[in-house]
């Protein structure tokens, strides 16, 4: 991966990746996935295209962290308002709280995600972000 491919998205700092298809069933819209550490602790760079998002899913007992690295997207907690999110945002996702994450839909969005380790962690996908939902968010612009 090169910056030009990076520049695609706007600019971000780590390369952007391979197509996730490990996880396509999980995601509307396309995504790609650039594993930054495999070993003692999973660190990993998502990015989406505008649009793109993953479904409500649940970490649990360890939880995740995310790094916004470029363009604009979303987090949501079950019940909760969206929160619109920047790069230099950090988000910190407890473990057993559904949630979701994405683009916006009209601009790239990129995070470093940090699996927080416990005993028999593990992930839960759960149902899609409906259009409804989503399109109900406002413009990043
Ligand atoms: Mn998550």
């Amino acid at each position: 991966m090169n910056q030009q491919h990076n520049e695609e998205f706007g600019g971000g700092i780590f390369a952007r990746g391979e197509k996730n298809d490990a996880y396509a069933r999980y995601f509307t819209g396309t995504s790609y996935l650039n594993m930054l550490s495999t070993e003692r602790l999973a660190i990993y760079n998502v990015t989406f295209e505008p649009g793109c998002r993953n479904f409500w899913h649940i970490h649990h007992k360890g939880g995740q962290i995310l790094l916004v690295t470029a363009g604009c997207g979303w987090y949501q907690q079950w019940g909760a308002p969206a929160r619109a999110l920047r790069p230099g945002d950090v988000v910190n996702i407890p473990p057993e709280t559904k949630h979701w994450h994405g683009a916006a839909k009209d601009s790239w969005f990129a995070h470093v995600a940090v699996e927080v380790p416990a005993e028999g962690s593990c992930n839960e996908w759960l149902e899609a972000v409906s259009d409804e939902e989503y399109n109900r968010l406002e413009s990043s612009a």
